[in-house]
């Protein structure tokens, strides 16, 4: 459906947003050791004595504003392999709505893209 060259390039952007997404991850998460796709956002450490308590409500704000931004980042990072995965099944650039093929500027746009414009605006 697409040329062989369309899908490498496509596969080298998968590969270098599915380094910068695990990296931008790591900042503020840790690996879950059972299983590598989930991602535990690190809890700030309560166990310092000498943090006022002030500065503890602060630390937990922080964190409670850390995990939507974690929860898009590890959406990112499930959609990049999941078009990793397509691209090395031949499937890549199907919408998965209608199943229509998505258009290249769209892909170009988002290569990680799962639906075409028509069920996106759906
Ligand atoms: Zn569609």
């Amino acid at each position: 459906m697409f040329d062989k060259e369309f899908l490498e390039k496509q596969k080298e952007r998968l590969k270098k947003e599915k380094e910068d997404v695990t990296k931008l991850l790591s900042n503020f998460a840790e690996r879950d050791k059972e299983d590598a796709q989930n991602w535990e956002t690190k809890y700030p450490d309560m166990n310092h004595s000498d943090i006022d308590p002030e500065d503890q409500v602060d630390e937990v704000e922080e964190f409670v504003d850390l995990l939507p931004a974690e929860y898009a980042l590890e959406v990112r990072l499930k959609n990049v392999n999941e078009a990793l995965k397509k691209i090395e099944e031949g499937v890549y650039g199907v919408c998965e709505n209608c199943n229509r093929p998505i258009t290249v500027e769209r892909l170009e746009a988002n290569p990680s893209a799962k639906k075409c414009l028509d069920c996106l605006e759906m």
